[in-house]
Protein backbone atom coordinates (compact mmCIF):
# COMPACT_ATOMS: atom_id res chain seq x y z
CA UNK A 1 0.00 0.00 0.00
CA UNK A 2 1.19 3.52 -0.75
CA UNK A 3 -0.53 5.34 1.95
CA UNK A 4 2.01 4.68 4.48
CA UNK A 5 -0.14 6.56 7.54
CA UNK A 6 -2.87 4.33 6.87
CA UNK A 7 -1.09 1.38 6.04
CA UNK A 8 0.75 1.76 9.60
CA UNK A 9 -2.30 2.26 11.49
CA UNK A 10 -3.71 -1.04 9.42
CA UNK A 11 -0.67 -2.51 11.17
CA UNK A 12 -0.90 -1.39 14.26
CA UNK A 13 -4.51 -2.33 14.87
CA UNK A 14 -3.99 -5.73 14.00
CA UNK A 15 -1.24 -5.70 16.82
CA UNK A 16 -3.77 -4.43 19.10
CA UNK A 17 -6.26 -7.06 18.32
CA UNK A 18 -3.46 -9.90 18.65
CA UNK A 19 -2.12 -8.43 21.63
CA UNK A 20 -5.41 -8.43 23.99
CA UNK A 21 -8.63 -9.90 24.37
CA UNK A 22 -11.74 -8.78 23.22
CA UNK A 23 -14.23 -9.19 25.88
CA UNK A 24 -16.59 -6.64 24.39
CA UNK A 25 -20.13 -8.72 23.10
CA UNK A 26 -20.76 -6.84 20.09
CA UNK A 27 -17.49 -7.66 18.43
CA UNK A 28 -15.66 -10.50 16.73
CA UNK A 29 -12.98 -11.73 14.39
CA UNK A 30 -14.14 -12.50 11.11
CA UNK A 31 -12.11 -15.08 8.48
CA UNK A 32 -9.81 -14.40 5.98
CA UNK A 33 -11.89 -15.29 3.34
CA UNK A 34 -14.99 -12.51 4.59
CA UNK A 35 -11.65 -9.91 4.68
CA UNK A 36 -11.16 -10.69 0.85
CA UNK A 37 -15.37 -10.63 -0.04
CA UNK A 38 -15.07 -7.03 1.74
CA UNK A 39 -11.77 -6.23 -0.03
CA UNK A 40 -13.23 -7.33 -3.86
CA UNK A 41 -13.43 -5.06 -6.29
CA UNK A 42 -17.45 -5.33 -6.36
CA UNK A 43 -16.71 -1.82 -4.07
CA UNK A 44 -16.18 -0.25 -7.95
CA UNK A 45 -19.94 -0.98 -8.36
CA UNK A 46 -23.24 0.33 -8.67
CA UNK A 47 -26.24 -2.22 -8.24
CA UNK A 48 -29.24 0.03 -6.71
CA UNK A 49 -32.62 -2.23 -7.40
CA UNK A 50 -32.53 -6.40 -6.81
CA UNK A 51 -31.25 -8.88 -8.53
CA UNK A 52 -33.18 -11.26 -11.37
CA UNK A 53 -32.92 -14.80 -11.04
CA UNK A 54 -31.44 -16.04 -14.45
CA UNK A 55 -28.48 -17.96 -14.27
CA UNK A 56 -28.81 -18.91 -10.49
CA UNK A 57 -26.94 -21.19 -8.74
CA UNK A 58 -29.16 -24.94 -8.53
CA UNK A 59 -29.07 -24.98 -4.20
CA UNK A 60 -30.20 -22.00 -3.80
CA UNK A 61 -32.53 -21.69 -6.83
CA UNK A 62 -36.19 -22.58 -5.01
CA UNK A 63 -35.88 -20.14 -2.29
CA UNK A 64 -34.59 -17.27 -4.67
CA UNK A 65 -36.97 -17.74 -7.21
CA UNK A 66 -40.06 -16.85 -4.91
CA UNK A 67 -38.22 -13.78 -4.23
CA UNK A 68 -38.27 -11.22 -7.17
CA UNK A 69 -37.63 -10.45 -11.17
CA UNK A 70 -34.64 -8.54 -11.90
CA UNK A 71 -34.84 -4.95 -10.97
CA UNK A 72 -31.89 -3.00 -11.34
CA UNK A 73 -31.05 0.29 -12.41
CA UNK A 74 -27.72 -0.16 -13.72
CA UNK A 75 -26.40 -2.91 -16.51
CA UNK A 76 -23.76 -4.97 -15.95
CA UNK A 77 -25.06 -6.72 -13.14
CA UNK A 78 -24.20 -10.50 -13.77
CA UNK A 79 -21.86 -11.10 -11.34
CA UNK A 80 -23.62 -8.72 -8.37
CA UNK A 81 -26.96 -10.27 -9.02
CA UNK A 82 -25.35 -13.87 -8.59
CA UNK A 83 -23.68 -12.55 -5.48
CA UNK A 84 -26.85 -11.21 -3.65
CA UNK A 85 -28.72 -13.88 -4.82
CA UNK A 86 -26.62 -16.26 -2.64
CA UNK A 87 -26.28 -13.90 0.18
CA UNK A 88 -30.34 -14.48 -0.09
CA UNK A 89 -30.68 -17.72 -0.30
CA UNK A 90 -28.19 -19.07 2.51
CA UNK A 91 -29.31 -16.39 4.96
CA UNK A 92 -32.68 -17.47 4.28
CA UNK A 93 -31.31 -21.05 4.68
CA UNK A 94 -29.66 -19.87 8.01
CA UNK A 95 -32.96 -18.36 9.87
CA UNK A 96 -35.42 -19.88 8.54
CA UNK A 97 -37.34 -16.93 6.48
CA UNK A 98 -38.91 -16.46 3.56
CA UNK A 99 -37.06 -13.60 1.91
CA UNK A 100 -34.09 -11.59 3.13
CA UNK A 101 -32.85 -8.16 2.27
CA UNK A 102 -29.24 -8.04 2.62
CA UNK A 103 -28.51 -4.46 1.50
CA UNK A 104 -28.75 -2.59 4.90
CA UNK A 105 -25.51 -0.74 5.49
CA UNK A 106 -26.19 -1.35 9.30
CA UNK A 107 -28.18 -2.82 12.25
CA UNK A 108 -29.63 0.68 12.62
CA UNK A 109 -30.48 1.49 8.92
CA UNK A 110 -32.40 -2.33 9.28
CA UNK A 111 -34.59 -0.99 11.78
CA UNK A 112 -35.35 1.94 10.33
CA UNK A 113 -36.20 0.72 7.02
CA UNK A 114 -38.74 -1.53 8.90
CA UNK A 115 -39.97 1.13 10.94
CA UNK A 116 -40.47 3.00 7.39
CA UNK A 117 -42.08 0.15 5.86
CA UNK A 118 -44.62 -0.56 8.37
CA UNK A 119 -45.57 2.81 10.07
CA UNK A 120 -47.14 6.32 9.31
CA UNK A 121 -45.23 9.41 10.85
CA UNK A 122 -46.83 10.15 14.18
CA UNK A 123 -47.35 5.67 14.80
CA UNK A 124 -46.73 3.82 18.11
CA UNK A 125 -44.04 1.42 18.74
CA UNK A 126 -43.64 -0.46 21.57
CA UNK A 127 -39.67 -1.89 22.20
CA UNK A 128 -37.29 -2.15 25.25
CA UNK A 129 -35.97 1.04 27.34
CA UNK A 130 -32.41 1.49 26.28
CA UNK A 131 -31.67 1.43 30.40
CA UNK A 132 -32.70 -1.66 30.80
CA UNK A 133 -31.00 -3.48 27.85
CA UNK A 134 -32.65 -2.39 24.47
CA UNK A 135 -31.18 -0.26 22.04
CA UNK A 136 -30.56 3.24 20.54
CA UNK A 137 -32.86 2.89 18.05
CA UNK A 138 -35.56 1.44 19.43
CA UNK A 139 -36.48 4.80 20.56
CA UNK A 140 -34.10 6.67 22.33
CA UNK A 141 -35.03 10.49 22.12
CA UNK A 142 -31.76 11.38 21.02
CA UNK A 143 -32.49 9.50 17.52
CA UNK A 144 -34.18 10.32 14.08
CA UNK A 145 -36.59 7.55 14.20
CA UNK A 146 -37.78 8.82 17.49
CA UNK A 147 -38.66 12.20 16.13
CA UNK A 148 -40.88 10.05 13.32
CA UNK A 149 -42.45 7.55 15.12
CA UNK A 150 -44.59 7.61 18.61
CA UNK A 151 -42.15 5.03 20.55
CA UNK A 152 -43.33 3.60 23.80
CA UNK A 153 -40.60 1.70 26.08
CA UNK A 154 -41.42 -1.35 28.48
CA UNK A 155 -38.87 -2.48 31.05
CA UNK A 156 -37.10 -5.69 32.40
CA UNK A 157 -38.46 -7.21 35.56
CA UNK A 158 -36.39 -7.44 39.09
CA UNK A 159 -35.88 -11.09 38.13
CA UNK A 160 -34.43 -9.84 34.92
CA UNK A 161 -37.64 -11.03 32.49
CA UNK A 162 -38.97 -8.85 30.00
CA UNK A 163 -42.31 -7.13 32.11
CA UNK A 164 -44.33 -8.99 29.89
CA UNK A 165 -47.36 -7.58 32.00
CA UNK A 166 -46.39 -3.77 31.40
CA UNK A 167 -45.88 -4.83 27.77
CA UNK A 168 -49.54 -6.15 27.64
CA UNK A 169 -50.73 -3.45 29.56
CA UNK A 170 -48.67 -0.80 26.99
CA UNK A 171 -50.28 -2.41 23.75
CA UNK A 172 -53.92 -2.36 25.13
CA UNK A 173 -53.61 1.24 25.96
CA UNK A 174 -51.82 2.43 22.32
CA UNK A 175 -52.60 -0.40 20.19
CA UNK A 176 -48.57 -0.14 18.92
CA UNK A 177 -48.26 -1.06 14.61
CA UNK A 178 -44.87 -3.15 15.95
CA UNK A 179 -43.87 -4.54 18.92
CA UNK A 180 -40.27 -4.79 19.13
CA UNK A 181 -37.88 -7.26 21.23
CA UNK A 182 -34.84 -6.51 20.50
CA UNK A 183 -31.57 -5.88 22.88
CA UNK A 184 -27.82 -4.88 23.12
CA UNK A 185 -27.38 -5.33 27.06
CA UNK A 186 -29.85 -8.44 27.93
CA UNK A 187 -28.44 -11.49 29.46
CA UNK A 188 -31.53 -13.55 29.13
CA UNK A 189 -33.46 -15.34 26.77
CA UNK A 190 -37.05 -13.55 26.11
CA UNK A 191 -40.01 -15.83 25.93
CA UNK A 192 -40.94 -15.47 22.30
CA UNK A 193 -44.02 -17.19 22.84
CA UNK A 194 -45.75 -14.70 25.30
CA UNK A 195 -45.00 -11.49 23.09
CA UNK A 196 -46.32 -13.01 20.16
CA UNK A 197 -49.66 -13.78 21.87
CA UNK A 198 -49.79 -10.23 23.25
CA UNK A 199 -49.00 -8.76 19.66
CA UNK A 200 -51.85 -11.53 17.59
CA UNK A 201 -54.08 -9.75 20.22
CA UNK A 202 -53.61 -6.25 19.87
CA UNK A 203 -53.19 -6.43 15.76
CA UNK A 204 -49.64 -5.36 15.97
CA UNK A 205 -46.39 -6.41 14.14
CA UNK A 206 -44.04 -8.71 15.94
CA UNK A 207 -40.32 -7.36 15.09
CA UNK A 208 -37.19 -9.02 16.33
CA UNK A 209 -34.06 -7.29 16.76
CA UNK A 210 -31.72 -9.89 17.16
CA UNK A 211 -28.05 -8.03 16.51
CA UNK A 212 -26.59 -9.40 19.48
CA UNK A 213 -27.54 -13.40 19.03
CA UNK A 214 -28.24 -14.02 15.20
CA UNK A 215 -25.04 -16.09 15.51
CA UNK A 216 -26.42 -18.41 18.53
CA UNK A 217 -29.68 -18.27 16.60
CA UNK A 218 -28.00 -19.34 13.51
CA UNK A 219 -26.04 -21.89 15.39
CA UNK A 220 -29.09 -23.99 17.15
CA UNK A 221 -28.35 -22.65 21.15
CA UNK A 222 -31.07 -19.67 21.45
CA UNK A 223 -34.49 -19.74 19.86
CA UNK A 224 -35.62 -18.49 16.56
CA UNK A 225 -38.50 -15.82 16.57
CA UNK A 226 -39.71 -17.02 13.17
CA UNK A 227 -40.58 -20.36 15.38
CA UNK A 228 -43.21 -18.14 17.68
CA UNK A 229 -44.92 -16.46 14.88
CA UNK A 230 -42.83 -13.07 14.40
CA UNK A 231 -43.27 -11.53 11.24
CA UNK A 232 -39.35 -9.62 11.12
CA UNK A 233 -36.11 -10.17 12.33
CA UNK A 234 -33.62 -7.70 11.92
CA UNK A 235 -29.80 -8.18 12.75
CA UNK A 236 -26.69 -6.60 12.31
CA UNK A 237 -24.12 -9.12 10.60
CA UNK A 238 -20.93 -8.29 12.75
CA UNK A 239 -21.58 -9.42 16.09
CA UNK A 240 -22.25 -13.15 17.13
CA UNK A 241 -22.85 -13.93 13.20
CA UNK A 242 -19.25 -13.24 12.56
CA UNK A 243 -19.80 -11.86 9.20
CA UNK A 244 -18.76 -8.40 7.86
CA UNK A 245 -20.05 -4.75 9.38
CA UNK A 246 -23.57 -4.96 7.78
CA UNK A 247 -27.65 -5.13 8.55
CA UNK A 248 -29.79 -7.80 7.15
CA UNK A 249 -33.51 -7.69 7.49
CA UNK A 250 -35.79 -10.95 7.44
CA UNK A 251 -39.19 -12.16 7.21
CA UNK A 252 -41.85 -14.27 7.13
CA UNK A 253 -44.39 -13.54 4.14
CA UNK A 254 -45.27 -13.30 0.33
CA UNK A 255 -42.15 -12.24 -1.93
CA UNK A 256 -43.49 -10.14 -4.62
CA UNK A 257 -42.13 -7.30 -7.24
CA UNK A 258 -40.53 -4.28 -5.37
CA UNK A 259 -41.67 -2.11 -8.03
CA UNK A 260 -45.52 -2.76 -7.90
CA UNK A 261 -46.77 -0.78 -4.49
CA UNK A 262 -48.09 -3.65 -2.31
CA UNK A 263 -50.92 -3.37 0.28
CA UNK A 264 -49.66 -2.60 3.52
CA UNK A 265 -50.87 -6.08 4.42
CA UNK A 266 -49.04 -8.97 7.13
CA UNK A 267 -48.42 -11.05 3.82
CA UNK A 268 -47.32 -8.21 1.80
CA UNK A 269 -44.11 -7.20 4.58
CA UNK A 270 -41.07 -8.86 2.35
CA UNK A 271 -42.40 -6.27 -0.92
CA UNK A 272 -42.78 -3.42 1.70
CA UNK A 273 -39.54 -4.08 3.08
CA UNK A 274 -37.81 -4.11 -0.13
CA UNK A 275 -39.19 -0.91 -1.14
CA UNK A 276 -38.47 0.33 2.16
CA UNK A 277 -34.59 -0.62 2.32
CA UNK A 278 -34.15 0.75 -1.40
CA UNK A 279 -35.61 3.24 -2.40
CA UNK A 280 -37.31 4.33 0.54
CA UNK A 281 -33.97 4.82 3.06
CA UNK A 282 -30.71 3.58 1.03
CA UNK A 283 -28.70 4.15 -2.55
CA UNK A 284 -26.54 1.76 -3.83
CA UNK A 285 -26.02 -1.42 -2.09
CA UNK A 286 -22.48 -1.90 -0.92
CA UNK A 287 -21.93 -4.86 -2.97
CA UNK A 288 -18.67 -5.91 -1.85
CA UNK A 289 -19.77 -6.38 1.76
CA UNK A 290 -22.71 -8.15 0.36
CA UNK A 291 -20.18 -10.56 -0.94
CA UNK A 292 -18.65 -10.71 2.68
CA UNK A 293 -21.60 -11.32 4.13
CA UNK A 294 -22.44 -14.26 1.89
CA UNK A 295 -19.49 -15.32 2.71
CA UNK A 296 -20.30 -15.68 6.63
CA UNK A 297 -23.63 -16.69 6.12
CA UNK A 298 -22.42 -20.10 4.64
CA UNK A 299 -19.76 -20.24 7.07
CA UNK A 300 -22.73 -19.94 9.24
CA UNK A 301 -23.84 -23.15 8.00
CA UNK A 302 -21.20 -25.66 8.58
CA UNK A 303 -21.50 -27.46 11.60
CA UNK A 304 -18.22 -26.17 12.68
CA UNK A 305 -20.64 -23.14 13.11
CA UNK A 306 -22.79 -24.70 15.76
CA UNK A 307 -20.00 -26.05 18.01
CA UNK A 308 -18.94 -22.27 17.81
CA UNK A 309 -22.04 -21.03 19.18
CA UNK A 310 -22.35 -23.49 21.76
CA UNK A 311 -18.81 -22.85 22.53
CA UNK A 312 -20.04 -19.12 23.09
CA UNK A 313 -22.49 -20.13 25.99
CA UNK A 314 -20.23 -22.48 27.42
CA UNK A 315 -17.49 -20.07 28.20
CA UNK A 316 -19.75 -17.40 29.10
CA UNK A 317 -21.82 -19.96 31.48
CA UNK A 318 -18.22 -20.36 33.00
CA UNK A 319 -17.17 -16.85 33.03
CA UNK A 320 -19.84 -15.65 34.91
CA UNK A 321 -19.41 -18.45 37.78
CA UNK A 322 -16.05 -17.31 38.03
CA UNK A 323 -16.84 -14.02 38.53
CA UNK A 324 -18.96 -14.68 41.03
CA UNK A 325 -16.37 -16.67 43.04
CA UNK A 326 -14.67 -13.63 42.81
CA UNK A 327 -17.38 -11.04 44.40
CA UNK A 328 -18.53 -9.32 41.13
CA UNK A 329 -22.21 -8.81 41.31
CA UNK A 330 -24.13 -10.26 38.17
CA UNK A 331 -27.12 -7.99 37.26
CA UNK A 332 -30.03 -10.82 37.27
CA UNK A 333 -27.63 -12.87 38.92
CA UNK A 334 -25.87 -15.04 35.48
CA UNK A 335 -25.94 -15.32 31.70
CA UNK A 336 -28.11 -17.70 29.50
CA UNK A 337 -26.20 -15.96 25.91
CA UNK A 338 -22.95 -14.45 25.27
CA UNK A 339 -23.24 -11.31 27.54
CA UNK A 340 -23.04 -10.63 31.24
CA UNK A 341 -23.80 -6.91 33.11
CA UNK A 342 -21.86 -6.52 36.39
CA UNK A 343 -23.26 -4.17 38.66
CA UNK A 344 -19.62 -2.49 39.42
CA UNK A 345 -21.07 -0.26 41.87
CA UNK A 346 -22.64 -3.02 44.07
CA UNK A 347 -19.51 -5.27 43.58
CA UNK A 348 -16.48 -3.00 44.52
CA UNK A 349 -17.93 0.66 45.06
CA UNK A 350 -16.76 1.82 41.32
CA UNK A 351 -18.05 3.39 38.52
CA UNK A 352 -18.16 1.28 35.33
CA UNK A 353 -15.74 3.52 33.86
CA UNK A 354 -13.59 3.27 36.15
CA UNK A 355 -13.43 -0.07 36.00
CA UNK A 356 -13.20 -0.21 31.84
CA UNK A 357 -10.33 2.40 31.82
CA UNK A 358 -8.31 0.03 34.36
CA UNK A 359 -8.99 -2.68 31.91
CA UNK A 360 -7.94 -1.29 29.33
CA UNK A 361 -4.72 -0.46 30.76
CA UNK A 362 -3.82 -4.83 30.62
CA UNK A 363 -5.59 -5.41 27.50
CA UNK A 364 -8.73 -6.69 28.47
CA UNK A 365 -11.80 -4.68 26.39
CA UNK A 366 -15.56 -4.33 27.46
CA UNK A 367 -17.58 -1.30 27.81
CA UNK A 368 -19.24 0.82 30.25
CA UNK A 369 -22.56 0.18 30.63
CA UNK A 370 -26.05 1.34 32.13
CA UNK A 371 -27.61 -0.94 34.36
CA UNK A 372 -31.44 -1.43 35.03
CA UNK A 373 -32.51 1.74 36.76
CA UNK A 374 -29.54 2.79 37.04
CA UNK A 375 -28.84 5.81 39.55
CA UNK A 376 -25.28 7.12 37.73
CA UNK A 377 -25.78 9.24 34.42
CA UNK A 378 -24.93 7.47 31.12
CA UNK A 379 -21.22 8.46 30.28
CA UNK A 380 -19.97 7.23 33.86
CA UNK A 381 -22.80 4.31 34.58
CA UNK A 382 -22.69 1.76 37.31
CA UNK A 383 -22.10 -1.71 35.39
CA UNK A 384 -19.82 -2.91 32.36
CA UNK A 385 -20.66 -5.24 30.10
CA UNK A 386 -18.60 -8.14 28.45
CA UNK A 387 -19.12 -10.94 26.67
CA UNK A 388 -17.29 -14.15 25.03
CA UNK A 389 -18.29 -14.54 21.00
CA UNK A 390 -14.80 -12.99 20.11
CA UNK A 391 -12.69 -14.83 22.46
CA UNK A 392 -14.43 -18.10 21.47
CA UNK A 393 -13.60 -17.05 17.60
CA UNK A 394 -9.78 -16.94 19.06
CA UNK A 395 -9.78 -20.37 20.36
CA UNK A 396 -10.96 -20.02 24.12
CA UNK A 397 -12.43 -22.58 26.12
CA UNK A 398 -13.74 -22.62 29.42
CA UNK A 399 -10.52 -23.59 31.54
CA UNK A 400 -9.00 -20.37 29.98
CA UNK A 401 -12.70 -18.31 31.93
CA UNK A 402 -10.86 -18.81 34.95
CA UNK A 403 -7.83 -16.78 33.53
CA UNK A 404 -9.65 -13.39 32.37
CA UNK A 405 -12.06 -14.01 35.62
CA UNK A 406 -8.53 -13.45 38.02
CA UNK A 407 -7.48 -10.94 35.97
CA UNK A 408 -10.25 -9.06 36.28
CA UNK A 409 -10.22 -8.84 40.02
CA UNK A 410 -6.98 -8.09 39.54
CA UNK A 411 -6.84 -5.33 37.85
CA UNK A 412 -9.55 -3.71 39.92
CA UNK A 413 -7.33 -4.42 43.41
CA UNK A 414 -4.34 -2.57 41.38
CA UNK A 415 -6.34 -0.01 39.25
CA UNK A 416 -4.26 2.36 40.90
CA UNK A 417 -0.90 0.75 40.61
CA UNK A 418 0.26 1.49 37.12
CA UNK A 419 3.38 -0.72 37.87
CA UNK A 420 1.31 -3.75 38.30
CA UNK A 421 -1.39 -3.12 35.83
CA UNK A 422 1.85 -3.31 33.33
CA UNK A 423 2.97 -6.80 34.49
CA UNK A 424 -0.63 -7.85 33.95
CA UNK A 425 -0.47 -6.45 30.64
CA UNK A 426 2.36 -8.27 29.89
CA UNK A 427 0.39 -11.73 30.98
CA UNK A 428 -2.37 -10.71 29.09
CA UNK A 429 -0.33 -9.90 25.90
CA UNK A 430 1.91 -13.38 26.24
CA UNK A 431 -1.66 -15.63 26.83
CA UNK A 432 -3.16 -13.70 23.94
CA UNK A 433 -0.32 -14.50 21.47
CA UNK A 434 -1.08 -17.95 21.97
CA UNK A 435 -4.23 -17.35 19.81
CA UNK A 436 -3.95 -16.19 16.79
CA UNK A 437 -6.34 -13.98 14.50
CA UNK A 438 -8.79 -16.28 12.07
CA UNK A 439 -7.18 -13.64 9.66
CA UNK A 440 -3.14 -15.04 10.48
CA UNK A 441 -4.15 -18.20 9.12
C1 LIG B 1 -25.72 -3.30 17.45
C2 LIG B 1 -27.17 -3.18 17.43
C3 LIG B 1 -27.84 -2.42 16.46
C4 LIG B 1 -27.15 -1.44 15.54
O1 LIG B 1 -26.23 -1.91 14.70
P1 LIG B 1 -25.26 -0.89 13.91
O2 LIG B 1 -24.72 -1.76 12.84
O3 LIG B 1 -24.26 -0.42 14.89
O4 LIG B 1 -26.10 0.20 13.38
C5 LIG B 1 -29.22 -2.47 16.42
N1 LIG B 1 -29.90 -3.19 17.31
C6 LIG B 1 -29.31 -3.91 18.27
C7 LIG B 1 -30.14 -4.69 19.22
C8 LIG B 1 -27.92 -3.92 18.37
O5 LIG B 1 -27.34 -4.60 19.35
Amino acid sequence: MNDKAIWGLIKAEEARQRDGLELIPSENYVSKDVLSAMGSVFTNKYSEGYPSFVGLDADDAEIAEKIMPSLRYYGGQENTNRVERLAIGRACRLFKADHANVQPHSGAQANNAVYFAWCEVGDTILGLDLGHGGHLTHGAPVTQSAKVYNFVRYKTTKNGDLDYDEIECLAKKHRPKIILVGFSAYPKVPDFAKVAKIGEKYGSLLMADMAHVAGLIAGGVHPNPFDFGFHVMTTTTHKTLRGPRGGLILSRGKVGNPLKKPEKTLENIPTLIDRAVFPGTQGGPLVHVIAAKAVAFREALQPEFKQYAKQIVKNAARLAEELKARGFQLVFGGTENHLILVDMVKSFGIDGKQFEAALDKIGLNLNANAIPNDTLPPFRPSGVRLGTPAITTRGLKEKDMVEIAEWMKLAFENREDDEKLEKLRLAVQAFSRRFPLPSDN
